[in-house]
């Protein structure tokens, strides 16, 4: 009898059956512990009851086949030994090798059923074995491969499977009964074997019938354990924080909605209701804001951090590049002169293009921003980079808008009270971890978000630790940007329309083929396209962006983009994040199968942001049917959640963005398409427990192996 977390702790060497030489393999393999190799679950089974044996056997691969013993005969040849024998079973018979191993001869007499596992070959019609392993069936009950159900289990290496099999049931014989932490009542909601019963079906199920339940069962277990570390997780950050009770008197925030030349969306306004209770709670926010380009998250961010103003704290918004910083920076002060509250030097022009008359008189928010090579500010044209920090210091700046440059050295707020962090996938958890710490009295309200849709099953378990928003409506009157498959002999299409729309007026995006790993050829296969597209449409003017362009150069290109000075950019993907160019109405992806789905979706993103319908032409000859699909899914839906949804099924978690860092490595058996309701009931009932027993001290089986198998990385969860 052994728990999972011991046997977590006992290397897969000290298996009977293994020893250092194969245990190698399957340490390689990631099968450390004997914990992991009863995760290396059989991917299928063979049922011995209704699968012909030899005369359907596959050549040239290892296999065991049970069989008798006709005939053996050893001959000695010089000075060796050949042991041959002839075996059969109802539909065949095999020849047999064996060098140098003359005790079979003794070990085998005719007669004797055996296991015979190795590689079947086939020579002038004759079936072929040399020198298999060997297991004589008596009437022993363990065998292994008599059982009428044969687990076969995933290739480890060059291990032999019947080494893997064998490893299996010297550990479960040894572990067994593995002891359930989990509680009864839990188990029984959900109609959930035992766990001891779970790990002996599913390695060796007496039916076929057994293994789904078994396997629903470590599924279960496996979601608990990490909904449980994401349960602590958060029970942690909201007892180690010191939040805020902000109150806000909705005299900016409410000012500035009203300002706005629109009304907001449903949804809109949900989250803002969603924020505004985390706000005046008194432990920080964690929120995390998800939505499609172009579905009104700024102004949502925008307003929050106002709300946090009328408290007199401080806000921030981090963005992962420059050109993103400098565009969030035109944006929000632009949102702001347009509801009057900008301060003088930059007082919205009203729209009969005079000067606005409430612009000096209300209040004014001051927004200051800084990069690694820009720091200005709406309230002060001339300030340099020493005066803008002196500035955030003194509290005279009320939102400093930038990139990583926000959390390093030298930078220091006044009170920060709100902090918003734009496309949350290009930041780790420290960076978030490091711009709540530029508060020091109190941690800031977090909203994170984040144009990348996520299926809920990947949210419930990356982003596990915070509250989830989603803005799930576009502004009225945008009409769904059309998308288009060409071939590469179609391309003229692309040009053509691209100079329609640049005729009327409007903008287009040429994206270059994705170079994965080398920016450098990226960016060399984009001047060259740039110079090929500036010969074919010699009369528009055609502009270049990558990612080896130094940032100022690249917010000088972006600008003039912008101010409608360039017809055409051709591009790679640093255009991916959040560009904002409502004249832009013509996005061309050139090899369009290179790129991942929410790739494709978040450049599509790019167009169609104004008024006016956007078109996206994806170039490809697609060379697989993965790239087929994906395509295919592209131009069937411009929604960004079933595309999310396809792009999982597609790749797979393993790959998923984030999934390395996270808790969804560990996860062995579960498939988070699949397994959505067994997600949710654990996810129910970790935070349950986690509620009445937060720091799992009734429960110190369930702490143990949440440590024993997350590891180090949940270490911290349990130091007080
Ligand atoms: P996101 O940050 O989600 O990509 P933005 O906040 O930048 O979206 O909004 C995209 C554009 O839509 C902006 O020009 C913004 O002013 C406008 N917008 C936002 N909310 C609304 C709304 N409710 N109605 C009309 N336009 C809106
Ligand atoms: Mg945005």
């Amino acid at each position: 009898m052994a728990t999972l977390s011991r046997l977590a702790e006992v290397p897969v060497s000290e298996i009977k059956w293994l020893g250092p030489k194969n245990s190698a393999p399957l340490v390689k393999a990631g099968i450390v512990t004997v914990a992991d190799l009863l995760h290396h679950v059989p991917r299928t089974y063979i049922d011995r009851r209704d699968k012909p044996r030899l005369d359907r056997v596959p050549l040239d691969s290892e296999v065991t086949i049970v069989a008798e013993v006709k005939k053996i005969n050893t001959r000695r040849p010089k000075k060796l030994s050949i042991t041959e024998a002839t075996v059969a079973d109802e539909t065949a018979s095999l020849n047999v090798v064996w060098f140098n191993q003359p005790f079979r001869q003794k070990s085998l007499p005719v007669g004797t059923e055996a296991a015979f596992s190795g590689k079947v070959t086939s020579r002038n019609g004759r079936l072929q074995m040399a020198s298999p392993v060997v297991e004589v069936l008596g009437d022993d009950e363990e065998s292994i491969v008599t059982g009428r159900i044969v687990p076969v289990h995933p290739q480890v290496g060059s291990l032999k499977p019947w080494v893997i099999l064998r490893a299996v049931r010297s550990a479960l014989n040894r572990a067994r009964p593995i002891p359930d932490p989990v509680p009864a009542e839990m188990l029984a909601r959900k109609g959930l074997i035992g766990r001891d019963q779970a790990f002996s079906d599913i390695h060796f199920p007496e039916s076929l019938d057994r293994v789904d339940p078994a396997r629903d069962r470590l599924v279960y277990d496996e979601f608990f354990r990490l909904e449980l570390s994401l349960a602590l997780q958060k029970r942690r950050q909201m007892e180690d924080a010191t939040g805020f009770a902000h109150t806000p008197s909705g005299e900016l925030a409410g000012g500035f909605i009203e300002g706005l030349p629109y009304e907001l969306t449903g949804a809109q306004r949900t989250v803002l209701d969603e924020i505004d209770t985390d706000l005046r709670e008194p432990h920080p926010m964690h929120r995390l804001l998800q939505g499609e380009v172009g579905s009104g998250k700024t102004v949502v961010a925008v307003a929050a951090l106002l709300s946090g103003m009328e408290g007199g704290w401080q806000g921030a918004i981090m963005a992962p590049t420059e050109v993103l910083a400098v565009q969030h920076y035109l944006g929000v002060t632009g949102l702001l002169a347009q509801a009057g509250l900008s301060p003088e030097p930059f007082a919205a022009p009203s729209e009969l293009g005079m000067d606005s008359l409430f612009g000096s008189d209300g209040p004014a928010v001051h927004i200051g921003i800084l990069t690694g090579s820009t720091a200005a500010a709406n309230y002060r044209p001339d300030a340099s980079r020493a005066e803008l920090l002196a500035d955030v210091a003194s509290g005279q700046v009320d939102i400093l808008v930038g990139t990583h440059a926000l959390i390093q050295e030298g930078v220091e707020f006044h009170r920060l009270g709100v902090a918003v962090v734009d496309e949350q996938h290009r930041f780790g958890v420290s960076q978030r971890v490091m711009l709540k710490e530029k508060a020091d009295a109190i941690d800031p309200d977090l909203l994170i978000m984040t144009a990348t849709p996520i299926p809920r099953t990947l949210s419930m378990t990356l982003y596990g630790d915070l509250d989830v928003s989603i803005i799930d409506e576009m502004p009225p009157g945008r009409t769904p940007v059309e998308t288009k498959v060409l071939s590469r002999l179609e391309e003229a299409q692309a040009w053509k329309r691209i100079e329609e729309e640049v005729g009327a007026g409007r903008q287009a995006f040429v994206v270059c083929p994705l170079v994965e790993d080398s920016p450098k050829v990226e960016a060399a296969s984009a001047t060259a396209e740039h110079e090929r597209l500036s010969a074919l449409m010699p009369d528009l003017r055609v502009g270049l962006i990558h990612g080896q362009l130094r940032p100022m150069e690249k917010e000088a290109v972006m600008s003039a983009f912008r101010a409608g000075e360039i017809d055409v950019l051709v591009a790679t993907t640093v255009i991916e994040v959040g560009i904002d160019i409502p004249n832009a109405t013509v996005m061309v992806i050139e090899d369009a199968d290179r790129f991942g789905l929410s790739q494709l979706h978040q450049l599509r993103g790019r167009v169609g942001r104004g008024m006016d319908p956007g078109l996206c032409l994806l170039i490809s000859d697609p060379a697989s049917e993965d790239a087929g699909e994906r395509l295919a899914a592209m131009s069937a839906t411009t929604d960004g959640f079933v595309l999310a949804q396809e792009d999982l099924r597609i790749r797979g978690q393993g790959t998923v963005f984030g999934a390395r860092q996270s808790g969804v490595a560990d996860l062995k058996l579960a498939d988070l398409l699949r397994d959505l309701d067994l997600l949710t009931a654990a996810r129910n009932d970790a935070f349950a427990i986690v509620d009445r027993d937060p720091g799992l001290t009734d429960h110190p089986e369930l702490a143990e192996e949440v440590r024993a198998i997350l590891g180090e990385s949940v270490e911290w969860l349990f130091k007080s």
